[in-house]
């Protein structure tokens, strides 16, 4: 099963720790010296949990250590009577929008003291963040300009309707001043030019919407995002699509493998109504990451649960996709009975990517159990001898179909 061996493997490499772990790929990179930028070897940006690149530093005022490496942790002795809970839908610049507890929408500054805390300005906060912030009387300092105030309002690509559980006019009520940021949980990260940016904090769970048809399904896809969830240590839930468009015993094989392997999978029909109740008690009371391939249904399926969403459909605006291809902001649309969404370009279109070679077949659970045995302690399973995957692969205790994609993601698929 081995497959080309000297292709370059330049987007496992995690640039900020300064050196390479494949030895093959560190000897590539010293003989085409013209690639020694790894922004030049790897197109796209990826897409990882929590990485490596962790510093400690103490602020004064603050009750302990804040880990600074996007796992922000920021306890400081704030009196919280009279701060109001939220979580943050979106960040523009120095502002961002925060829907309270209270249900209201508030435009929020955040404390100097927190931004301090952050080695990148722009990434104290983002989408998804709970925190604790001090509403401001319009009248005080920091109230914003009506221009800005108008643009605040207006949860763009939301179209005319409003998110916030179907009111009709979604307004910012008045300003707010961040004093608290809650520690994160969750965190999905975009490495770009060598550092990470935390780009979506809180991720409970992360549906993987696949369609039967129209595209046709893409195991390898799946896996990539199974992956991609294992490493940030989210909960995966696999959604099979359009399945009114196929007959579904074509699919049970596969279904029938992610199950045996612990996976939540669900076929739904944003046509039909197909599961879709069962669809919507998942992402209640949840902050669920979407990913999936242009086009597998992913707005359908949310203006389908969420009537008044008013999602714009794949086929209605190809500018208006364009546009979410270019930006790389995310934010979270609240559902109506308490869940929400994280809209995120890059997970949506599995542009993302970053992870060892190493790692990835630790954490695939059916190839997990086997990494152990393999006579090198740093086989990949692919030409190596007295691998113990490839014979569980030739004995069928692993699915062939599972290893392919395995042998795919580490050669062929991982910059998209
Ligand atoms: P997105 O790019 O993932 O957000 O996909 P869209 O929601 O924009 O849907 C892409 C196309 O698939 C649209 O033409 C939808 O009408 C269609 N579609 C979405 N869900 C289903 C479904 O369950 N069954 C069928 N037959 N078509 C669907
Ligand atoms: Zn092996």
């Amino acid at each position: 099963m081995a497959k080309k061996k000297g292709k370059t493997r330049a987007e496992f490499r995690k640039k900020h720790q300064g050196r390479v772990r494949d030895a093959d790929l560190t000897r590539q990179f010293r003989q085409r010296p013209e690639e020694n930028s790894i922004e030049d070897a790897v197109q796209a940006e990826r897409l990882s949990g929590k990485g490596a690149l962790t510093r400690k530093k103490t602020i004064a005022g603050a009750e302990r250590e804040v880990d600074d490496d996007g796992g922000l942790q920021v306890d400081l002795k704030v009196d919280q009577t009279n701060l109001v809970q939220g979580r943050v839908l979106s960040v523009h610049g120095l502002q961002s929008k925060v829907l309270g507890q209270d249900d209201n929408l508030y435009a929020c500054s955040t404390r100097q003291v927190l931004k301090s805390l952050a080695t990148d300005q722009r990434g104290v906060l983002v989408a998804g963040d709970r925190v604790w912030f001090r509403i401001e009387h319009r009248d005080g300092v920091g109230r914003m300009s009506a221009s800005q105030r108008a643009g605040a309002i207006r949860l763009e690509g939301a179209g005319e309707n409003s998110a916030l559980g179907g009111q009709s006019d979604q307004i910012v009520v008045a300003d707010g001043m961040i004093e608290r940021i809650e520690p994160r949980h969750g965190i999905i990260c975009r490495a770009s030019r060598g550092k990470q940016h935390v780009i979506a904090a809180n991720v409970d769970a992360l549906l993987i919407i696949a369609s039967a048809a129209e595209p046709g399904i893409k195991p390898v896809l799946i896996d990539r995002m199974l992956l991609t969830a294992a490493q940030c240590e989210i909960e995966p839930i696999i959604v099979i699509n359009k399945v009114d468009l196929v007959d579904f015993a074509s699919l049970q094989a596969l279904v029938g493998v992610y199950a045996s392997l612990g996976y939540r999978v669900l076929p739904t029909s944003a046509e039909t109504g197909q599961n879709l109740e069962y669809l919507r008690a998942f992402l209640k009371q949840r902050q669920t990451a979407l990913a999936g391939q242009s086009g597998v249904g992913k707005s359908s399926l949310l203006n389908a649960i969420e009537p008044g969403l008013g999602l714009a459909v794949s086929h209605v605006s190809a500018e208006n996709q364009k546009g979410r291809h270019t930006t790389t902001a995310s934010r979270l649309i609240p559902l109506s009975d308490g869940g929400a969404v994280f809209d995120t370009p890059g997970i949506r279109q599995f542009q993302l990517w970053d992870i060892e070679a190493s790692e990835v077949a630790g954490l695939m659970p059916d190839l997990r159990p086997y990494v152990s045995h393999c006579r090198y302690p740093n086989c990949l399973h692919l030409a190596e001898d007295d691998c113990a995957v490839k014979n569980a692969v030739a004995d069928a205790r692993i699915d062939a179909r599972r290893y392919d994609a395995y042998c795919h993601l580490l050669e062929d698929d991982l910059v998209a």
